[in-house]
C-alpha cells in the first residue's frame, strides 16, 4: 500500500517528515473532481509504527489501561487519533478519560505502571500533579546516563539499564527485590570457568571468599 508523506513539526519546532493515510471523498458527486466537498482521511488514524528492531508497519495504534493486581482487569481500550505519534503520548489523555468514565478508579490508584517510552520527568510531574498518581516505569537504557556519584564503596557506575559496576569493571547481578524498603539487592557475579582466564588477565584476579552484596535504592 502506498503511504504517502506531508510535511509535519516536531514539538521543537523542527521540520520532519510524517506518514499520513491517503485522502479521498465521501461524497457521490458525478464530477468529484471538481466539486467543493473537501477530502478526508481515507483510514483515519493509521499512521507509520515503529517497533523493535525498527521494523516499520502501516497500523493503528491502541492505548490500553488495565487494573494490575493478581489478576488484570481490563478497564478501557481506545485507538489513538494518529498512530505515528509517539507512545508517551497517549497516558495523560487516557488517564483524563478514565477519570471522567471511572472517577472511583482513580481514586482508588496510587500507582501507574508503564513502559521505558513513558520514563520522562515532566509526564512524570504530570501525571502526580493531575491524578495525584505516581508513574513508574522501566527505565530507559539509552536516554539515561551512568550514576557516577555517591555510590556504595566498591561501585564504580549504576549503568543507565539500573546495573551496578564494581570498580574491577563486573556487572553485579541483581539478587532480590525489597519491595517495602523500596531497595534493590545485588551480589558479585559467579566466576565462569571460561571467562576467567579472559577476565584476571584484563582486570586482575577476581576476589576470593563469601561474596558481598550492594544494595541499591
Ligand atoms: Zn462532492
Amino acid at each position: 500500500m502506498e503511504v504517502p508523506e506531508v510535511e509535519g513539526r516536531t514539538k521543537n519546532g523542527k521540520s520532519m517528515k510524517k506518514s499520513h493515510p491517503k485522502t479521498t471523498k465521501r461524497c457521490q458527486c458525478p464530477q468529484w473532481q471538481d466539486c467543493p466537498h473537501d477530502r478526508v482521511s481515507a483510514d483515519v488514524g493509521a499512521g507509520a509504527v515503529v517497533k523493535a528492531g525498527r521494523k516499520m508497519y502501516w497500523a493503528h495504534k491502541v492505548s490500553t489501561f488495565a487494573l494490575g493486581g493478581p489478576i488484570e482487569i481490563p478497564l478501557d481500550a481506545v485507538a489513538m487519533m494518529d498512530a505515528a505519534s509517539h507512545d508517551s503520548r497517549s497516558l495523560v489523555p487516557h488517564l483524563e478519560r478514565i477519570e471522567t468514565r471511572f472517577p472511583d478508579v482513580i481514586k482508588n490508584l496510587d500507582i501507574v505502571l508503564d513502559d521505558s517510552a513513558l520514563d520522562d520527568e515532566a509526564i512524570r510531574k504530570q501525571v502526580k500533579d493531575c491524578q495525584g498518581l505516581d508513574l513508574r516505569v522501566e527505565p530507559n537504557r539509552r536516554a539515561r546516563k551512568a550514576i557516577e556519584k555517591d555510590l556504595p564503596k566498591g561501585i564504580d557506575r549504576i549503568t543507565g539499564g539500573g546495573t551496578p559496576v564494581c570498580e574491577a569493571g563486573f556487572p553485579l547481578d541483581l539478587l532480590d527485590v525489597r519491595k517495602k524498603l523500596e531497595q534493590f539487592l545485588f551480589r558479585a557475579p559467579p566466576i565462569r570457568k571460561a571467562s576467567r582466564s579472559a577476565s584476571t588477565a584484563r582486570r586482575g584476579t577476581p576476589v576470593s571468599g563469601p561474596r558481598r552484596s550492594v544494595v541499591t535504592s
